[in-house]
This record gives structure tokens, sequence and C-alpha cells, in this order.
């Protein structure tokens, strides 16, 4: 895999909002389940810290 800028996926058609603090959330770093929360990416940091899974 090539290093650089992240691919990121444009999420603002589904209007989702950060689970834990309410923000829209315009892109993520992968397609979005729908029965998972979602987060920003201040909040995520957070989550990963707390769940290991998140780390890739
Ligand atoms: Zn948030």
């Amino acid at each position: 895999m090539q290093r650089g800028p992240r691919k990121m996926f444009d999420v603002r058609h589904l209007g989702l909002t950060c689970a834990d603090c309410g923000a829209p959330i315009e892109e993520l770093p992968f397609m979005p389940k729908t029965d998972r929360p979602v987060y920003c990416q201040k909040c995520a940091r957070n989550h990963r810290r707390q769940n290991p899974r998140f780390l890739r």
C-alpha cells in the first residue's frame, strides 16, 4: 500500500453525526456501516485508544 494522504470516503450524503459530540461527519477513512456508531476524527481517536479493534 502506498503512503501519503489516506483515502477518505465522502459521507456527507449520509448525513452522519458523531455518536459522541454530535458533530456532522463529512468524511471517514472507511465506509461506515449503518449498524455502527461513527465518530468524528477527534472522538474516533479517543475510542481507538479504548478499543484496540479499531487499530488497523
Ligand atoms: Zn465527535
